[in-house]
């Protein structure tokens, strides 16, 4: 099944309309690089704080943790990275363009046909000197993934929260790899942001809870609107588990560029906390009082990027649609995750009206992303509006000034009631919850 948008349409209208922006595009531009502009922003924020309220506000079994980028070097010998993450490169003799062996067909260089040297394993993690001396010893890594921060504090949570296990400790952060083939907008970058969730549970109980997450991961992305039929879960073959997994899924989505993952759910076993006790000496497990026992724990790892469910989340948002003989396009994003809750829209760029409809902002923005936009004609207000996902737009019309009422538009809908200034803030809270957007409430008068 083709998916129904083409990246095309999703890059030129967040460039369009200040989602995306190339990265340093004044100067040419950076290899898969990406700024976030003013919408972009509220939805990336709105995805993180969905994942976090999930995750850790509506649970007592997991707290969240922030760490720092640059972390020990010795951290990645003991998990495994400086050792095992790696792509098999090859190098063109004449043109010295690398590529990854497994993108090369035969022996040829792929750019001007040159020999190409044996495949040389080349390590995906940016390297850079902490200190003034650019020298071996100084040599930091910029994480090339948030979890190893969290295993290297497991001790300071338990110890610190008073919580048992289960538990599990979140973190969103940036991440580094230098990839050899990043691409497809924002799927894969080289520096993008992670959601990562550890979760220690007992030895034994493991694949119980691997169950758990790869079903509550699923449902986060359901609840949050996208449509089942573009997920799919994928267990892992034996033979492409990573070094560190006793068992993996994927949650895959159904990208333009077709079914790619969008999560993994992982089961790691005891690998960090062991490997890490090892390399730093300090003992790391856990004392179960209850059962009377000690051991290291297991953990499951449910590790998303942000990036990449952004794009999803637009992906399956984005719909072009025809409305008595014009076409929108629109984005019906969950009411949640939408850049902006409300735009306030004069009907006119007017003397008489703006002073209520600059009223109506104030009123709305301390409580809710609000836009002002009085410029241009409405029905290209609305528009851009629908292309930005808004899910309300208030307008302030002429009989506004007499009966204090103003009209409330639906974006996906589009069905408009009238509601008095009064009860707005009231009223938009509980469509935003998700309450019908209907005629039936007290307040509210069906305009046509
Ligand atoms: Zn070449």
């Amino acid at each position: 099944m083709p998916a129904k948008v083409d990246m095309d349409k999703i890059v030129s209208l967040c460039k369009r309309r200040g989602f995306i922006f190339p990265s340093s595009e004044i100067y040419g531009g950076l290899a898969s690089c990406w700024d976030y502009g003013p919408v972009g922003v509220e939805l990336k924020r709105n995805v993180k704080e969905a994942w976090w309220k999930a995750i850790v506000q509506d649970r007592d079994d997991v707290v969240g943790l922030d760490t720092s980028i640059m972390m020990h070097p010795g951290i990645w010998a003991a998990s495994g990275h400086i050792d095992n993450f790696t792509d098999p490169l090859v190098e063109c003799k004449s043109c010295h363009l690398r590529w990854r062996a497994d993108a090369v067909e035969g022996k040829k260089c792929p750019n001007c046909g040159g020999e190409l040297t044996e495949p040389r394993m080349f390590n995906l993690m940016f390297k850079t000197f902490m200190g003034p001396v650019e020298e071996e010893a100084s040599m930091v890594y910029l994480r090339p993934e948030t979890a190893q921060g969290i295993f290297v504090n497991f001790e300071n949570v338990v110890t610190t929260s008073r919580k048992k296990l289960p538990l599990g400790i979140a973190q969103i952060g940036k991440s580094f790899r230098n990839e050899i083939t990043p691409g497809n907008f924002i799927f894969r970058t080289r520096e993008f942001e992670h959601m990562e969730l550890e979760y220690f549970v007992k030895p034994g109980t493991d694949e119980k809870w691997l169950d758990y997450w790869v079903k509550e991961r699923f449902d986060w992305y359901v609840k949050l609107g996208i449509r089942k039929e573009n997920l799919r879960l994928r267990q892992h073959g034996k033979d492409e588990l990573a070094h560190y997994a006793r068992d993996c899924y994927d949650i895959e989505y159904l990208f333009p560029m077709g079914w790619s993952e969008l999560e993994g759910i992982a089961n790691r076993g005891d690998f960090d906390l062991t490997q890490h006790a090892k390399h730093s000496g300090k003992e790391l497990s856990y004392y179960d009082a209850e059962a009377g026992e000690k051991y290291v724990p297991y953990v499951i790892e449910p590790s998303a990027g942000v990036d990449r469910s952004v794009l999803a989340f637009l992906v399956d948002a984005y719909d072009e649609e025809e409305i008595e003989g014009e076409k929108r396009t629109v984005l019906h994003l969950h009411r949640s995750l939408a850049p902006i809750k409300v735009a306030v829209l004069p009907l006119s760029r007017n003397e008489k009206l703006t002073p209520l409809a600059k009223e109506v902002f104030n009123k709305l923005c301390p409580n809710f992303v609000t836009d002002y936009d009085d410029s241009q004609s409405i029905g290209r207000r609305y528009r851009r509006q629908d292309e930005i996902g808004t899910p309300f737009c208030v307008t302030i019309d002429f009989e506004s000034l007499e009966d204090k009422q103003v009209t409330i538009r639906e974006r996906d809908s589009l069905a408009q009631i009238r509601v008095p200034i009064g009860e707005l803030k009231k009223v938009i809270e509980a469509k935003l919850k998700g309450e019908a957007f209907d005629a039936s409430t007290l307040w509210a008068t069906r305009q046509k």
